[in-house]
């Protein structure tokens, strides 16, 4: 997976808001959702159309970078989560999620889930519900995720982490999930152009002697020499991979 014949510069960003002491911002929407994926993973979230059924649904699926199957699925925002089977129809090993305002979420195909069907538990943003999969109808592995609103339509044109995936849409999506929380801002927005994300799975959580920061995510600089922080304050740290 690591390309290892040439030197690979690695520089861990933290959050600005946390370094500098920005105020954080006060979410914008009751139901806001991030992506329902582990911290810094990229995929592909395709709004099939026509033929997906129903229609605005969204299939997460594979980049270049992030094999999705097996992945952990996560709780876009916080409810009370429901857990169903299908057996090997239709969603498969499914969970609804009924948001505070009565919106609800929807993640089906999952190989396995949390709770066995039937069961139901309140989650948080970013609580661990299942793993990717491709049970029921699925051709291959990927997450199927539909937004609904209170009256259970779907609405077609989902946001996720602030990226909007309408009709016949295919977006890569950067999931901010379990980040640490409270920053309010992407890897890209603190960041900005010349750096891309290559993986950060399960550093959100990580508060080893590498760093006594919490929250972070784990870049590639396209630039060199290594370049200065950015106005926003990141904080950049040299590594390589024997650190890792
Ligand atoms: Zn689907």
């Amino acid at each position: 997976m690591f390309i290892r014949s040439r030197p690979i510069r690695w520089i861990l960003v933290t959050s600005a808001a946390s370094l500098i002491g920005i105020p954080f911002a006060s979410p914008a929407q009751a139901a806001s959702h991030k992506a329902p994926f582990d911290c810094g993973k990229t995929f592909f979230a395709n709004n099939w159309s026509p033929g997906h059924n129903p229609s605005g649904s969204i299939d997460w699926q594979s980049t270049a970078t992030d094999a999705i199957n097996g992945e952990n699925v996560r709780a876009t925002a916080g409810g009370t989560a429901r857990f169903h089977d299908a057996g090997s129809t239709s969603y498969g090993k499914w969970v609804e999620i009924t948001h505070s305002d009565g919106t609800r979420t929807r993640y089906a195909h999952m190989s396995s889930m949390v709770r066995a069907a039937g069961q139901s538990m309140s989650v948080s943003q970013g609580t661990k519900i299942g793993v990717v999969g491709s049970t029921g109808g699925a051709s291959g592995p990927h997450l199927h995720y539909e937004q609904r609103t209170t009256s259970g339509a779907m609405d077609t044109s989902p946001t996720v982490d602030g990226v909007t995936v309408s009709l016949g849409q295919r977006k890569a999506v950067t999931s901010s999930n379990t980040c640490g929380g409270s920053n309010p801002y992407t890897p890209e927005e603190v960041c900005g152009s010349g750096y891309s994300v290559i993986d950060s799975a399960a550093l959100g959580t990580n508060t080893s002697a590498k760093s006594p920061l919490s929250r972070h995510c784990v870049f590639q600089s396209q630039l060199s020499p290594q370049p200065p922080a950015t106005s926003k304050g990141c904080r950049l740290v040299r590594f390589n991979l024997a650190n890792w």
